[in-house]
């Protein structure tokens, strides 16, 4: 056959073999992408479990109408623009790749309107060349995106999707890790044209409480420890069970600069935290790490859940030491004959 360029719809579907594994992955992406747009509101309704629609709107800052197709072509990001930027990368996109994948693997429209133009205007991508077409629309500040009958073009990848209330759980799930670390934001999530979460604005501690409880459990938010910790440019905040509740919570939540991660550290420091304590199984916490960028590596894996701290090790005694103090003091509330 002789070599040959991939047309660009082919080398899209390629590429969305890896970010793209079902509904609840396109609803990151897009939500991301709300989030690094500046949105407070994100609104994601879903049918059919996704493969029907995923309609993402927010009131994020929008697309200019001249950067709507580049903003549907791969390798195209406002996010990134050098390798020194990688380094340091605060935002959950950089590869730019999300809308052009989710594009060429669904029937996908954009529909946007920035603070600068007086219209609003809607984009989509056809044929194998990917060629975008951009036509006016209706839209107030921020974008939509819609995405319809995901996987129809890619048949062994709709075949993989499992039933509609099993992806949708998939959605609520990763929904409640992104509410836990961006409480100040006000997202809805619809199934079939029914309200199922309604997460409000969290601004005040007691507000966070409240959106704790609502994602996770009344008991853990009702008991948790506080954890609030900042030296020498590391920041950790979060909720740790408290050693009283002995009621076992699924809630294991480490963020690392706003992103979840999956990271040993962090459960060997809690484990480590309440060796002694009779805890059977492994503590509930909800915690959040901030750092300078250029001390974690993020660029571990496409999907973006792993990272890789130079100093491991240092990471996790000071999370350890956090993690101690707090205990501490509740036991010494406790002793003290004051309600923790
Ligand atoms: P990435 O997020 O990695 O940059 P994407 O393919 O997800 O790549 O998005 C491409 C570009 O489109 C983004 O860099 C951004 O400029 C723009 N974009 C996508 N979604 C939105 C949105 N909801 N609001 C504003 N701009 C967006
Ligand atoms: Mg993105």
């Amino acid at each position: 056959m002789g070599i040959q360029i991939l047309p660009p719809q082919l080398a899209n579907q390629i590429a969305a073999g890896e970010v793209v594994e079902r509904p609840a992955s396109v609803v990151k992406e897009l939500v991301e992408n709300s989030l690094d747009a500046g949105a407070t509101r994100v609104d994601i309704e879903i049918d059919k479990g996704g493969s029907k629609l995923i309609r993402i709107r927010d009131n994020g800052v929008g697309i200019p109408k001249d950067e709507l197709s580049l903003a549907l072509s791969r390798h195209a990001t406002s996010k990134l623009h050098s390798l020194d930027d990688l380094e340091a990368i605060l935002s959950f996109g950089f590869r730019g790749e999300a809308l052009a994948s989710i594009s060429s693997v669904s029937r996908l429209t954009l529909t946007s309107n920035t603070a600068g133009q007086s219209e609003a205007w809607q984009a989509y991508a056809e044929g194998s060349q990917m060629a975008v077409r951009v036509i006016p629309a209706a839209h107030p500040i921020g974008s939509t995106i819609e995405v319809i009958d995901l996987f129809f073009n890619t048949p062994a990848r709709r075949r993989f999707l499992k039933s509609d209330k099993t992806e949708f759980t998939h959605i609520d799930e990763w929904l409640k890790r992104i509410a836990l670390v961006r409480g100040e934001i006000h997202f809805t999530l619809s199934h079939n044209g029914k309200l199922v979460r309604n997460y409000r604005p969290a601004l005040t501690q007691a507000q966070y409480l409240q959106r704790l409880a609502q994602v996770s459990d009344r008991h853990f938010a009702e008991q948790a420890l506080r954890i609030e910790c900042e030296h020498d440019g590391l920041r950790l905040s979060g909720y740790l069970q408290s050693p009283l509740q002995t009621r076992a919570t699924e809630t294991h939540y480490f963020y690392v600069n706003g992103r979840l991660v999956r990271d040993r550290l962090v459960n060997h420091a809690v484990r480590q935290a309440f060796a002694g304590q009779a805890q059977a199984e492994q503590p509930a916490y909800v915690l959040m790490l901030n750092l300078d960028p250029h001390q974690v590596d993020v660029n571990v894996h496409p999907a973006k859940h792993e990272v890789r701290f130079h100093q491991g090790r240092y990471i996790h005694d000071y999370i350890l030491q956090a993690l101690q103090s707090a205990l501490e003091q509740a036991g010494e509330l406790a002793l003290s004959g004051a309600v923790p």
